[in-house]
C-alpha cells in the first residue's frame, strides 16, 4: 500500500516534471555524432541535416566525428550519453547491422538506442584511381584477378559498408584484395584521389563529385537503377556482377530513456529537413534516396533495422569476417 502511494506520489511528480523538460527542449546546443571521419558520406549527409534541423529547433545543432574501428566507438558513445536529447548519433546499414553482428560491442544495438527518423539510402560505387589502366567493371575484375593480393583497396574500418561490399566482389569473382583500413570513407577516397590506393567502394554521396570532376573512375552502381546524377555509369547487373546490391541506408538515434516529448520534437525536426526542397536537392545531387514519409518515422526506423538484422547476421556471421 505505502509503496503504492510511494509511486503514484512519485509518477505525479515526475509527469509534469518530464513535460517540463520537454517543453524547454532545447534550451541549449545539440550535438549529432559522426562515427566516421569529417568529409566521409556519414558526415556529409549529418552536416547538411544538422544545419536545417538547427533552423527548425533553434538551437544550433553541431557535428562530432568520434571514430575509430568501423563507426563502433561513435555509437558507443551515443549509447552511453545522457539520455536528455542533447547528443545523438547518426549511423548506417554497417554500424548499426554489420557491426553488433562482429564486434564484442558493450551494449545492445536495438535496446540501448531509441529511433528517432530514418533519413536516407544510398548505393555504392565502384571507384579506382584515376590512372588505373582499364576501363570497364569485366576488365578491372580481370586486372584485379591478374593482380590477385596486390590490388589495395581502401575502407572505412573492418565492416564497414565499403569493406563488407569488397568481400562481396572477392566472394563473387574469386579475386583478393588487400584491405586498407581508415577511420572513415573521407580520408580513403583522398588517398585513392591520390593514387595511393587502387580502388573502393564507396557510397555514391561521397564519390560522385569527384567522378564528376574526372579524379577519379567509376566503373558500376549496386543497385538496380542507374544514379540520377551519374546516368553514363551502369549498373553491377549491366556491367557484369549481377545481384552484387549495397544500400547503405542512414538513420537518427538518441540514446535510450531519452523522454518521448523530447525524442519527438529531434524526430519532427528531421522529418522538416528532409521536407525541405532544398535538403532534397542536396541529397539528390549525391544520390541520396528519402524515404516517403511514412517510411521516416521512428516505428519504421526500427522496424526496418530489426528486419535488416534478421536478413543480414546469417550472411555476415557466415562470413567469418575477422576483427584484428
Ligand atoms: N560511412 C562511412 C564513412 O562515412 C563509410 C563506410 O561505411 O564505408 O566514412
Amino acid at each position: 500500500m505505502r509503496r503504492q502511494f510511494i509511486a503514484g506520489l512519485l509518477l505525479a511528480c515526475s509527469l509534469p516534471l518530464g513535460s517540463a523538460v520537454a517543453q524547454t527542449f532545447p534550451s541549449k546546443q545539440i550535438t549529432i555524432v559522426v562515427p566516421f571521419s569529417a568529409g566521409g558520406p556519414t558526415d556529409t549527409l549529418a552536416r547538411i541535416l544538422a544545419e536545417r534541423m538547427g533552423r527548425s529547433l533553434g538551437q544550433t545543432v553541431i557535428v562530432e566525428n568520434t571514430t575509430g574501428a568501423a563507426g563502433t566507438i561513435g555509437v558507443a558513445r551515443v549509447a552511453r550519453a545522457a539520455p536528455d536529447g542533447y547528443t545523438i548519433g547518426i549511423g548506417h546499414w554497417s554500424t548499426h547491422v554489420v557491426n553488433p553482428a562482429i564486434y564484442p560491442l558493450t551494449f545492445d544495438i536495438l535496446n540501448d538506442l531509441e529511433p528517432l527518423a530514418y533519413v536516407a539510402t544510398n548505393p555504392q560505387l565502384l571507384i579506382s584511381r584515376k590512372d588505373l589502366p582499364v576501363n570497364d567493371l569485366k576488365s578491372l575484375i580481370e586486372w584485379t584477378k591478374a593482380n590477385s593480393d596486390k590490388v589495395t583497396v581502401g575502407t572505412a574500418g573492418v565492416g564497414a559498408a565499403s569493406h563488407v561490399s569488397g568481400l562481396y566482389f572477392e566472394q563473387k569473382t574469386g579475386a583478393r584484395l588487400r584491405f586498407i583500413p581508415y577511420r572513415g570513407a573521407g580520408p580513403a577516397l583522398q588517398d585513392l584521389i591520390a593514387g595511393q590506393i587502387d580502388m573502393m567502394f564507396d557510397q555514391a554521396a561521397n564519390s560522385i563529385p569527384q567522378v564528376q570532376a574526372g579524379k577519379i573512375k567509376a566503373f558500376a552502381v549496386t543497385s538496380k537503377q542507374r544514379l540520377k546524377a551519374l546516368p553514363d555509369i551502369p549498373t553491377v547487373d549491366e556491367a557484369g556482377l549481377p545481384g552484387l546490391y549495397i544500400a547503405v541506408w542512414h538513420g537518427l538515434w538518441a540514446p535510450k530513456g531519452t523522454p518521448r516529448e523530447v525524442a519527438a520534437k529531434l524526430s519532427a525536426a528531421t522529418f522538416e529537413a528532409l521536407a525541405d526542397p532544398q535538403v532534397r536537392e542536396k541529397f539528390a545531387a549525391l544520390g541520396q534516396e528519402i524515404p516517403d514519409p511514412a517510411q521516416q518515422t521512428a516505428g519504421s526506423l526500427r522496424a526496418y533495422h530489426e528486419a535488416e538484422i534478421k536478413l543480414w547476421w546469417p550472411l555476415i556471421k557466415a562470413a567469418g569476417i575477422k576483427i584484428e
